[in-house]
């Protein structure tokens, strides 16, 4: 079927892109982006028109206008597709530890160790000394069992003799490596309150499957006890498996043992007990959630804990495992360890973190200091923030609201804070939201009573600048308008 006649008048306009290719005015996109690139994206950039020729959108007027701006129009989608997809936001959700947005920053100290350490070569299984191939496990073992032995006033040395630590990609990983090892073919029991999902696809009975034990439920939902343990001990049972209740909360009639009375039942059954801590947590909470310590479980009799590096802990992303020196050694030898393991950059970034909660410098870690922030303190900078936005084009006023913890560490828990709220005279509050997740940094907020809350308990101070450039930049009297 052949077109009407304007149409291939329209569609003979259209340049060749062999042609267009020569042109001198695309040599300086070709110097920067490769000529492959600028042919591809011109390539369906013709292909878009001719397409919209054929569906009889254009009129000769509408496609010279849009031939007229072509060369801009190419640049635009070769800066597009050359920006990395993975980009700095701010995050000001008050949500100190979201998965979404990566977690914890690290502090400039583990910055500039991971610097330091990708620019040239390192030791990593080298041991200076002697020359020799080690292992590069050892890097950052001594420093975790020194902080739980100096937090828990336990003499270091002595600590050493009798635990030790390795560390794997993330605690997803460490749990099954511990799984794996400890209970490959036999039973594991595990209370039916923690069979959860903690996020991301992380189910325990999953888990658990894959790593070759066989799940072997006790108690109920709400409440378990030490007894239901007990009694489902059986002769093919190889561990007593406990999980953090890391994003929900069971309210109301419950029990649930204690990891102590676990370890007591452990000592009368010779059965061991892994627990899979998740949260890291060094420091006692201010929101008082004393089963969200890592410190405690790692520094009890427990043959295994596993902890995520880069939740309260405030590290890079990894799995932390504390235990009994020859179920450390068990965890070595397994060949699973090898395709788990972390790269030099983690543990230069988790040494630098581990070495500032050792020389108590660990204020600037900086998910402890947003943790540790007075509300007064967020509520100044929030009511200087609201006073300079009030020049723009936007109604902003600091307000109370409360910071969450979360990323899967205290359920529930909030922390009393302030944000900026702000309302636009004709954008609502969702497209709002909406158009700051496009602004450079996009900035990534939360919508209460209809208007969108800028909590800066989770921007840095040293932000505040920099946030109050993009909001003036994008709401200034005399904007562009915001794209809806
Ligand atoms: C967060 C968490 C995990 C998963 O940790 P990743 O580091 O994300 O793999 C596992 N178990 C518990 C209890 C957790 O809180």
């Amino acid at each position: 079927m052949s077109a009407p006649a304007p149409t291939q008048s329209l569609f003979r306009q259209l340049p060749q892109l062999g042609q267009l290719m020569d042109t001198p005015e695309l040599a300086p996109l070709c110097q920067q982006f490769s000529r492959e690139l600028v042919a591809d994206t011109l390539r369906a950039l013709l292909a878009h028109l001719r397409d919209e020729i054929a569906r009889d959108v254009h009129t000769d007027l509408t496609l010279r206008a849009e031939l007229a701006t072509l060369l801009p129009t190419l640049t635009a989608q070769l800066e597009a597709r050359t920006t990395p997809s993975l980009r700095r936001v701010l995050n000001a959700t008050g949500t100190l530890l979201q998965t979404n947005l990566g977690r914890a920053p690290l502090s400039q100290a583990a910055i500039a160790r991971i610097a330091e350490t990708a620019r040239g070569y390192a030791n990593l299984e080298m041991d200076l000394a002697t020359g020799e191939r080690s292992r590069r496990d050892v890097h950052a073992g001594s420093l975790i069992l020194d902080l739980i032995a100096l937090r828990k006033a336990l003499p270091a040395q002595t600590f050493r003799q009798s635990r030790a630590a390795i560390v794997v990609n993330n605690c997803a990983a460490a749990t099954i490596l511990a799984l794996n090892t400890l209970a490959e073919g036999g039973e594991v029991l595990v209370s039916r309150g923690e069979l959860v999902e903690i996020g991301g696809g992380f189910r325990v009975p999953d888990i658990l499957r894959k790593s070759g034990a066989i799940l072997r439920e006790v108690g109920t939902t709400n409440r378990t006890r030490v007894a239901d343990y007990a009694s489902a001990i059986t002769p093919n049972t190889r561990l007593i498996l406990r999980v953090h209740q890391s994003n929900f909360r069971i309210e109301g009639f419950t029990e649930r043992p204690t990891l102590d009375q676990l370890l007591d039942l452990s000592r009368t059954s010779s059965i061991p007990v892994f627990e899979d801590q998740g949260t890291g947590c060094v420091i006692p909470l201010p929101t008082g959630d004393n089963d969200a310590n890592w410190l405690d479980s790692a520094a009890s009799s427990a043959a295994l804990v596993a902890c995520s590096g880069d939740k309260l802990f405030g590290g890079p992303q990894c799995g932390i495992l504390v235990g009994d020196r020859a179920v450390v050694q068990q965890l070595r030898a397994n060949p699973l360890f090898r395709a788990l393991r972390v790269d030099k950059l983690t543990y230069a970034a988790l040494e630098a973190t581990l070495l500032a909660y050792l020389t108590g410098n660990e204020s600037t870690i900086p998910v402890l200091a947003m943790l540790q922030t007075p509300a007064e303190a967020i509520r100044t900078r929030c009511e200087a923030l609201a006073q300079a936005l009030s020049a723009n084009f936007l109604h902003a006023e600091a307000v109370p609201t409360q910071s969450v913890i979360g990323g899967g560490t205290t359920p529930g828990a909030t922390l009393p804070s302030f944000a900026v709220a702000l309302r636009h005279p004709t954008l609502g509050a969702t497209s709002l939201a909406a158009h700051l997740r496009t602004l450079n940094p996009p900035v990534v907020a939360r919508i209460s009573e209809r208007a969108v809350l800028l909590d800066l308990r989770t921007i840095a101070p040293e932000d505040d600048s920099l946030l109050l450039a993009i909001l003036t930049r994008a709401f200034s009297p005399q904007p562009e308008p915001p794209q809806r």
